[in-house]
């Protein structure tokens, strides 16, 4: 009799868990139509139980969203739990609401399945904050993009006026030489910081094409690139073997180049060496880039991947500050993440993944 009442409370405690819960759910049966849905499924979807109860809920997904819903069908025949799919529902006065979904079979005492449950996120709200900032990125990459095309034009002038006063005057200073050669130096420097800024727009605007790429080849690309370099430092370059994934592939070039680039550009009194390193780490590929340069001495280490921020002059070792901060770009449009390991005099590690989902 205690067990009995101890069943009836705490199914109570269930049923109004799953009345009063915060987020929509709603129970199917094998045939997709609703079995129950809690409060806050007729709060969001603006339609009552009784309404939708032993209907289906096909009419209340946009059109777009029918060929998900047949594929999420068959995932869950399959066994899968399909979790946080996009999609939406049709309210009852006509307003699409967007949601996110996680969906799975509901089995009896012997595993046979008997309903599904979906439980939703309403993501209203997230996708308007979303859009807003997608809207405010794009426009701010198209000023950074205009802003250098603009800047390029008066650096031109500059650079061929102070070429023709060097060519053409006869009788010019020693001092006034030095003079237009800081000039042009300048100029020069100016020009890399707008080349570097056009680079690190470029990536996140509009779709970038991925394929399935060998990243091997993609280690040759990079290296070839900084052949001059390599050649000049007298750097060893060695590598696990790298596995094939989908990404943008001139894309990965320009990371693995700025990466190694860096452990080149870095190094300390040896000459540089740098290992490539790869695992499969859960559902992603874990790739790292190991050198034995100066290391990183910053309280704040992962400023390093800021636009701008630099740890030395530009006497000490010329660079722009973009070079990080655009394969962050690059890593993060492919659905991964990137950041820095290091001891000062004693190397850095960067490490990115990349999804593995993404592996053909
Ligand atoms: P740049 O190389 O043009 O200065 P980056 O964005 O590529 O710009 O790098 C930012 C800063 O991070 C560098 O100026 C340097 O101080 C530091 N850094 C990057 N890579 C390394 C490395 N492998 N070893 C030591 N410091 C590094």
């Amino acid at each position: 009799m205690d067990n009995l009442k101890q069943i009836e409370t705490q199914l109570a405690r269930m049923t109004k868990v799953f009345m009063d819960g915060a987020d929509p759910i709603v129970i199917f049966d094998l045939n997709r139509r609703v079995l129950d849905m809690n409060h806050e499924a007729e709060r969001v979807f603006g339609w009552t139980r009784d309404e939708l109860l032993g209907g289906t809920t096909r009419h209340l997904l946009p059109s777009e969203f029918h060929g998900l819903a047949d594929e999420v069908a068959e995932r869950l025949a399959r066994g899968e739990t399909v979790r946080n799919y996009e999609t939406a529902v049709r309210t009852k006065s006509g307003s699409i609401v967007p949601i996110l979904v996680t969906s799975f079979r509901l089995t009896d005492d012997v595993g046979s399945p008997v309903a599904t449950a979906a439980i939703a996120k309403d993501i209203t709200q997230l996708k308007r904050v979303n859009d807003r900032l997608s809207q405010r990125n794009r426009e701010l990459r198209e000023f950074a993009n205009v802003l250098a095309h603009d800047l390029s034009a008066p650096l031109r002038t500059i650079q061929g006026f102070s070429d023709l006063i060097l060519q053409d005057s006869k009788e010019l200073s020693p001092n006034q030489r030095e003079y237009i050669e800081l000039i042009r130096q300048g100029v020069e420097r100016m020009d890399r910081l707008i080349s570097d800024l056009l680079d690190y727009a470029r990536i996140e605007r509009g779709e970038i094409p991925t394929t399935s790429i060998d990243f091997n080849s993609v280690l040759k690309a990079a290296l070839d690139n900084l052949h001059a370099a390599i050649h000049k430092t007298g750097a060893v370059i060695t590598s696990d073997s790298l596995p094939v994934a989908n990404a943008n592939r001139t894309q990965m070039v320009q990371l693995l180049q700025n990466l190694i680039g860096n452990a080149i550009k870095f190094h300390g009194d040896e000459p540089p060496r740098i290992h490539v390193r790869v695992e499969l780490s859960g559902d992603e590929w874990k790739f790292s880039v190991a050198d034995n340069g100066i290391g990183i001495d910053a309280p704040n280490v992962n400023k390093i991947f800021d636009v701008f921020y630099r740890l030395h002059s530009e006497e000490d070792v010329p660079g722009t500050g973009i070079g990080l901060a655009t394969c962050k770009a690059i890593v993060e449009r492919h659905g991964g993440r990137i950041w820095v390991s290091s001891q000062v005099g004693d190397g850095a590690t960067f490490h990115f993944t990349i999804p593995a989902s993404n592996t053909p």
